[in-house]
């Protein structure tokens, strides 16, 4: 174990607030991630830049940093029996730059509107090829123009067929073929699916843009604070050290603690804790 790594924090418009900003960084976070809401996709484009100003105004003023953004779309959407590709993806880049975001995090292979358990025959049937046909072009584009803005998008590993596992991600990254496109690693997915974690840390390499961290028994995912669960943590600390991991440890919809202010606090010692754990153990 060697440092003590930056800290990020999952807020979104609702928890955007000051008393909780200043509880975040008392807690001992530098950064904050955003994730969309679904009063977020209800506004317009004016009213969404205008809130968004003001939420980096406000995070800003707390001596927090913006980091991702996780965004709901991919660009896919379901038009009747049909998925096709558009370029909301392009877009919602367009829209963001200049909020000083370096990560947009979006779903590996996921489609707007479709869940999960809804888009499997379609993956099952078709095959993953199918749907990387249709995403690699908005995803191209999307890329390029993050490139201008000094962005970058992070695919996410999702608990389901094709889209699980850092080798599927690797595989629309190859497709893909840019340098700005990389690896959201969800801890908790990963470990619901059974993978070892450190294992898919160094597997992803020097793609490994950013995390989605919090912790789970396995089975459910339960959104635990890391140590709540059964996630070998300093082993994943050790891993990221491998692939020289240099960002923020994004904590994402972390829960386990009722109160606000003890969780933010605990998540922090503990996982300062367990960075002091020596992994060979
Ligand atoms: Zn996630």
């Amino acid at each position: 174990m060697s440092r003590s790594r930056n800290l990020s924090f999952y807020i979104n418009q609702l928890t955007c607030r000051p008393e909780y900003l200043g509880e975040i960084r008392d807690a001992g976070f530098s950064s904050v991630c955003w994730v969309d809401s679904l009063e977020w996709f209800e506004m317009d484009l004016p009213h969404r830049r205008r809130k968004l100003a003001e939420a980096r105004q406000l995070v800003e003023s707390h001596g927090l940093a913006p980091l991702d953004y996780h965004l709901g779309t991919t660009g896919l959407i379901k038009q009747g029996d049909e998925v096709i590709a558009t370029d909301v993806l392009a877009q919602r880049v367009e829209e963001l730059q200049g909020f000083g975001i370096v990560n947009l995090v979006v779903h590996l292979r996921s489609v707007f509107g479709v869940e999960d358990a809804d888009l499997l025959p379609y993956l099952d049937e078709r095959g993953p090829a199918w749907l990387d046909d249709l995403l690699v072009e908005p995803l191209r584009a999307a890329a390029d123009l993050a490139g201008q803005y000094n962005m970058r998008i992070a695919l996410e590993n999702i608990p389901h067929p094709h889209r699980r596992s850092v080798r599927d991600i690797l595989e629309v990254i190859a497709l893909a073929d840019r340098s700005n496109i990389g690896i959201c690693l969800d801890t908790g997915h990963t470990h619901i699916c059974g993978f070892d974690l450190a294992d898919e840390v160094r597997r992803a390499g020097d793609r490994l843009f950013t995390l989605h961290v919090h912790d789970n028994l396995g089975l459910r995912d339960r959104h635990l604070m890391a140590g709540l669960g059964t996630i070998d943590w300093p082993g994943f600390d050790a891993a990221l050290d491998d692939v020289r991991y240099q960002s923020p440890i994004p904590f994402e919809g972390i829960r386990g603690i009722d109160d606000d202010h003890r969780l933010l606090h605990t998540a922090v010692i503990v996982w300062r804790a367990m960075e002091r754990i020596d992994a060979d153990r």
